[in-house]
């Protein structure tokens, strides 16, 4: 291996403390965790060093970022520098893939290094351009089991007391296979729940009685409904605990707290995307999983998170809102520099009763920019929305949202299904009530259609629950 590359493994490796367990019940590195707000970017400036000379080495993409905005190595001295890259986006590593199919060239590796130490493929889930892969190495699993690891613990996940069942359909998305492997490392014992029907799933769960549930929000409600269907009761199950990811439900309050009544259980998050691999990019703690408002912290010494202002792409000041960008500080093959993941949020330094002194998102990310909707001059987030439904207990907990455009005027429809002892002389009132607090909220009076439980299809994975008629036609 050359010396620049072994330099980069070697620092990021360096920095992977108490590699194979915790230091303590508390913290898995409290070195790391709980150290100050100083030392972070110290630890942050000491990777940065080693990582652009590495990225301007490996990756042509990152070489032709730096040639167009005129800047060199010497040019990012620290964290306080960072900002002078050009933010990294989805369209440019689209592009890229299109000029240089079928890898890009965003990565640090290539074939022959895929080939000697490769561990795993992972891809983007868009449907409408050529999928971004990421090629990644067996340094890269080591450093996701850790990731993970250190974000499970502070859920409170323990070895000796949990089982953990994922809820998957083993596909190369790096939610599941990151906490699979830290679930490994951890010696928190696995049932894998891919390619199995819904019923076989739900057998396994009650039979070997796993205690944390890792799914995205949407499948744990299938679950749970599908087991009270069955005239089982999720809550008399063995589990304690639901790890969602892959959509931002645990952030919605109103979502939250469906589904740990549902499964009478606790419920956090992992927050991250394909691109900057893996989560967590931020998870949350038991502080910022049972206070609201919900949120997670993010792994400071692994990732530099900032938010940006979405017109301007400068980054905005601690308390405003903006949309998250992050740089990857562990990765061989992916530590891509200011990728704009874009959620809006708003980030605090304001100490955690958990001791850990990383950022956190309070109120958690509520959609991807690219999720507005546009209704008539008026931008609608569809998590708005989602609220509202989920925090009306006549209501069941799948909903649709119809935009169509057929008089030529927008038109706003929200489908949503009645909850099970909803009886049909009290439906005209549930759909005024629902009518009424929408308006208050998205300001656009919608058509509400109340639809008997069990009619709107069930997503496995992420639940695409809008359908902009208007992009059909
Ligand atoms: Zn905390």
């Amino acid at each position: 291996m050359d010396a620049l590359r072994q330099k980069w493994l070697d620092t990021v490796i360096q920095w992977r403390l108490h590699p194979d367990a915790p230091a303590n019940d508390r913290y898995w590195a409290p070195e790391l965790d709980a150290c100050s707000r100083e030392r972070l970017k110290d630890i942050q400036n000491e990777k940065l060093a080693v990582l652009i000379p590495y990225l301007l080495a490996y990756s042509p993409f990152y070489r032709n970022k730096f040639r167009q905005a005129k800047l060199t190595a010497q040019d990012i001295r620290s964290v306080d520098e960072l900002y002078k890259i050009p933010p990294t986006t989805k369209m440019e590593m689209v592009a890229d893939v299109a000029a240089n199919p079928p890898w890009g060239t965003y990565l640090a590796i290539d074939d022959q290094i895929w080939k000697e130490r490769g561990w795993m493929v992972f891809a983007t889930s868009g449907t409408t351009a050529a999928p971004r892969v990421f090629r990644h190495t067996t340094h890269d699993m080591h450093q996701w089991a850790w990731n993970d690891a250190r974000g499970l613990w502070a859920m409170g996940i323990r070895p000796g007391r949990d089982i953990a069942m994922i809820a998957f359909g083993y596909a190369p998305h790096v939610f599941l296979w990151g906490v699979h492997y830290a679930f490994n490392l951890m010696g928190v014992p696995v049932i894998p729940g891919g390619s199995m029907d819904i019923a076989r799933r739900l057998m396994f769960l009650t039979t070997f009685r796993p205690t944390v549930l890792c799914a995205t929000p949407s499948y744990a409600f299938y679950l749970g409904n599908k087991m009270l269907e069955m005239g089982q009761q999720p809550q008399e199950s063995a589990i304690t605990t639901l790890v969602v990811g892959g959509e931002p439900g645990a952030s919605v309050p109103a979502t939250k707290q469906r589904l740990e009544s549902l499964w009478g259980a606790r419920v956090f998050e992992f927050y991250g995307c394909t691109e900057v691999a893996p989560t967590p990019g931020g998870y949350m703690c038991e502080v910022g999983a049972t206070a609201e408002p919900y949120g997670p912290h993010f792994m400071e010494d692994q990732h530099i998170v900032e938010l940006i202002d979405p017109e301007t792409f400068e980054p905005v000041p601690e308390g405003q809102r903006g949309l998250s960008v992050a740089t990857n500080l562990f990765s061989e093959a992916a530590p891509l520099l200011r990728f704009v993941i874009g959620d809006f949020g708003q980030f605090t330094t304001a100490p955690c009763a958990c001791g850990r002194t990383h950022v956190r998102a309070p109120g958690g990310f509520k959609g991807r920019a690219d999720d507005l909707l546009n209704i008539r001059g008026v931008t609608v987030f569809p998590l708005a929305i989602e609220e509202v439904v989920r925090g009306m207990d006549t209501l069941g907990d799948e909903f649709a949202v119809i935009i169509s455009n057929e008089t030529g005027l927008d038109e706003l429809t929200v489908q949503v299904e009645a909850h099970e002892a909803l009886a049909t002389s009290e439906r005209q009132g549930v759909e005024d009530e629902l009518g009424r607090r929408l308006r208050a909220v998205i300001e656009i009076r919608p058509r509400i259609e109340i639809v008997p439980p069990g009619t709107i299809p069930r997503p496995e994975f992420k639940a695409s629950r809008v359908r902009d008629q208007r992009r059909e036609l």
